[in-house]
């Protein structure tokens, strides 16, 4: 089998797989329909039929588990009418992205999606999906499947798709295949199918036929009233990261080697704003600046941790063992950075002065952080402190940085950033 849409005739599946006749149908349905390959996409899920994409010579995409049909619904939404997407799952990755999938049907993006059901997940060892018959016997549910089996077809078709149908994966049902592709808007089909490695050795002597009539699962072919496919208009306004100012040089460092600082504070002051803007200053003075920020889930409450490295070549790792300097501007940064402070062996600690000095081996310095502007300028005060006692790069570059940006519309920038300290 070597043809227009398929490259490789070596299927990765194990022999006798129904996935392998999903994609010989699907190949006969493409021809068929006249298409070319570049007109295209095929977007996979995880699973066995998955390790298809490299056979195909269309467009492929391959997705996480269960997300495979939003994917393929971002990519037809953009696409111009005449392109043809088709999203392969499994009924594993129909249950992990159902979801996904009635939103979707619901919302009626132009895609084919082909449900290789097998009845159970075959990539993972045979354990049962939410689309498995009752009494269908997989390897992790020797006895049988308790309980009834997701009805998709009937299930998607009531979120609204335009077709849904269900075949059973035997012999030549590229005609399915094609009327799905060929129509507009949203379509499923389900192809009932066996993995012979899982499946069929746990239901011995049980014929697809037998499987689909004792679930009570029509083969069905459920139409909605024709509508307009969901079409998204492309964003013009959205900026990229490529179109970022460049930082330009407009100061210079005698910095001679990489130095690591932690800025700890309070979420809600400023922490994350000050490093960033500590690191653009330090770029500007020629450096080489990483920054990592560390904050917990709920970001408006507790610790607000950045971690800084400063070089004159470049970083080729992200993380220090210990760091160089600490700057703790509240309760909440010094009680994150407890571990890292007391394990310190050298370096400085620059506490603000209304915190306890904790026990290190580390050199330590109590200024006042707060008071001079406030909690919310604390940490650009521990930074601009940072570079009064250590010249890492010239203040100034510091102080240019917090005059442009908007995070310092309430701080007298001037008086903060002074070259000598004034209060
Ligand atoms: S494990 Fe089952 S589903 Fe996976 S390739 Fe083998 S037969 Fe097919």
């Amino acid at each position: 089998m070597t043809g227009r849409f398929i490259a490789n005739p070596v299927l990765p599946f194990c022999g006798g797989c129904g996935h392998g006749l999903v994609v010989r149908n699907t190949e006969k349905a493409l021809e068929q329909l006249g298409l070319s390959p570049l007109d295209v996409v095929l977007v996979t899920d995880i699973g066995c039929h998955g390790l298809i994409d490299s056979n195909f010579t269309t467009h492929t995409v391959h997705g996480l588990h269960g997300r495979a049909v939003p994917l393929a619904a971002g990519i037809a939404a953009s696409l111009p009418a005449g392109k043809k997407v088709i999203a392969y799952i499994g009924d594993g990755g129909a249950a992990i992205g159902l979801q996904h999938l009635m939103e979707a049907a619901h919302r009626n993006f132009d895609v084919t999606v082909i449900v290789h059901n097998n009845m159970l997940y075959g990539m993972t060892g045979g354990q049962p999906s939410s689309s498995t018959p009752c009494g269908f016997r997989t390897p992790t549910c020797p006895d049988g499947k308790e309980g009834r089996g997701a009805d998709l077809c009937r299930w998607v078709h009531a979120a609204g798709a335009m077709r849904c149908r269900r075949v059973l994966g035997k012999g030549d049902f590229s005609e399915a295949i094609a009327e799905a592709v060929a129509g507009s808007g949203f379509s499923l089909l389900e192809v009932i199918e066996y993995c012979p490695s899982y499946g069929a050795k746990h239901n011995p002597g049980r014929s697809l036929d037998d499987i689909v009539r004792e679930a009570g699962l029509a083969l069905e072919n459920l139409t909605n009233p024709p509508a307009p496919p969901c079409r998204l208009a492309p964003k013009t306004d959205t900026g990229s990261l490529l179109d970022l100012e460049p930082i330009s040089r407009e100061f210079t460092s005698e910095l001679d080697r990489c130095v690591s600082i932690m800025l700890a504070g309070s979420a809600g002051e400023g922490v994350q704003s000050a490093a960033e803007m500590f690191a653009r200053a330090a770029v500007a003075a020629g450096l080489s600046v990483t920054k990592k920020g560390t904050y917990p889930v709920t970001v408006g409450i507790g610790y607000s941790v950045a971690e800084l490295m400063l070089s004159p070549r470049p970083i080729q790792h992200t993380a220090a063992d210990a760091p160089d300097f600490v700057l703790v501007t509240s309760a909440d940064g010094l009680k994150y950075c407890g571990p890292v402070i007391s394990r310190m062996r050298s370096g400085h600690l620059l506490l603000d002065s209304s915190l306890a000095n904790p026990a290190t081996a580390a050199r330590v310095t109590q200024l006042d952080f707060r008071k001079p502007s406030g909690p919310r300028a604390a940490a650009l005060c521990a930074s601009a402190e940072l570079l009064r006692l250590h010249q890492l790069f010239p203040l100034a570059a510091l102080r240019a940085e917090a005059g442009r940006s908007k995070h310092t519309a309430k701080i007298d920038v001037e008086r903060l950033l002074a070259d000598s300290k004034t209060s």
